[in-house]
């Protein structure tokens, strides 16, 4: 490496310190649940991050991860395949480091987050449903000589699984003064997978009975290769949820770590997302609607069993993203979501009067 390189490398390095030591961690949530006696329930709020969604955690990571594997150098373009919120994330990043940046993205993405990505300076090469955005986006970088940040295939690796503030390591700290300490579930969605392996990962390290969950839209791949433990297998149903709900098996989905799938409809996902509104008095997307709906099923199966407890979940991303889709009532009569009936059942398996 030439003196200049390992200039830009350090200089890169630093920034990206600087910038972790600007950021907060997030805050830990808590509901009230009245039909849930004993039972607490958490919401780890990733919305809250600089780029507006747990992706920004991932990003730091994987720019980390290609730097110091020496993958990324001055002046080089970046690109990485992404339903929306990682690249947003990532075109945060790139431009902190002065990088062009580059997302390939379904075309059904939410139009906000495009905005957003081109707001950032980065370019947006958007993909009909079928074309592997995994694969364009490696060949891309490797006709145009751009590093593949590579989220689905890294995102288990690039985090730090032993700890350094990984999302799990920071949940069980703000857990520490509560009245059940050690969660009786721990909830999050799989997109990349990367979470989930955290979490599974970490709590089997501190040795807590502590289970995770996946929450997954209902068909989709990790609900299926988790049952049978095959690498091949592919989502029967689609979904409208960002973010989750893959349409086939990433190499970054550890079924071992995780000790139950819970599959919840999209109409029941993003009535979960609209009641979140209601009892935190902001939006969250529809992948956060979709652990609320998890974690209540879990709750419930506690509450028959006359089991006490909490149950931590994770607030994913901001729910402005999707005024024009989850939001937007127009939107989703157009797209076979009959919200009223959702919503209502919802309220009454929570316990909640309408606001
Ligand atoms: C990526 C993502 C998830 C899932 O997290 P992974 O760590 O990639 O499995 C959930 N919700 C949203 C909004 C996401 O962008």
């Amino acid at each position: 490496m030439s003196a200049a390189d390992r200039h830009w490398l350090k200089q890169a390095l630093a920034s990206l310190a600087q910038e972790a030591a600007r950021s907060a961690d997030t805050h830990l949530l808590r509901l009230e649940l009245p039909a849930f006696p004993g039972i607490d329930f958490y919401f780890k709020d990733e919305a809250s991050h600089p780029t507006g969604s747990l992706k920004h955690r991932l990003a730091r990571s994987l720019f980390l991860y290609a730097l110091c594997n020496g993958r990324l150098r001055e002046g080089q373009g970046v690109i990485d395949a992404s339903s929306g919120s990682t690249a947003i994330s990532e075109a945060w990043f790139a431009r902190l480091l002065g990088l062009r940046f580059q997302a390939v993205m379904p075309d059904c993405t939410a139009p906000a987050k495009v905005r957003l990505i081109h707001s950032l300076g980065a370019e947006c090469v958007l993909v009909p449903a079928g074309v592997d955005a995994s694969r364009l986006a490696r060949e891309r970088a490797a006709d145009d000589g751009l590093c593949y940040l590579d989220q689905f295939g890294l995102a288990e690796r690039a985090t730090d699984w032993r700890g350094n503030n990984n999302i799990a390591e920071s949940v069980l700290a703000q857990m520490a003064r509560e009245p059940h300490p050690e969660p009786a579930w721990i909830v999050c969605g799989a997109g990349t997978g990367g979470t989930s392996a955290t979490i599974g990962r970490y709590l089997r390290y501190r040795q807590l009975d502590t289970r995770t969950c996946v929450a997954e839209p209902t068909g989709g791949a990790f609900a299926h290769g988790w049952r049978t433990r095959s690498p091949a297998a592919v989502a029967t149903a689609p979904t409208l949820i960002e973010g989750i709900g893959r349409p086939r098996v990433e190499p970054g989905f550890l079924f071992d770590v995780v000790d139950a799938v819970q599959e919840v409809d999209d109409a029941d996902a993003i009535a979960g997302a609209w009641l979140l509104e209601d009892m935190l008095g902001r939006r969250y997307g529809g992948s956060s609607g979709t652990n609320l709906v998890a974690c209540l099923a879990l709750a419930e199966g506690m509450r028959e069993r006359g089991e006490r407890g909490s149950i931590v979940s994770l607030l994913c991303d901001r729910g402005e993203r999707y005024a024009e889709t989850l939001f937007d009532p127009g939107w989703l009569q157009a797209h076979g979501i009959a919200l009223a009936p959702a919503l209502q059942a919802l309220r009454a398996r929570l316990g909640t009067t309408p606001a």
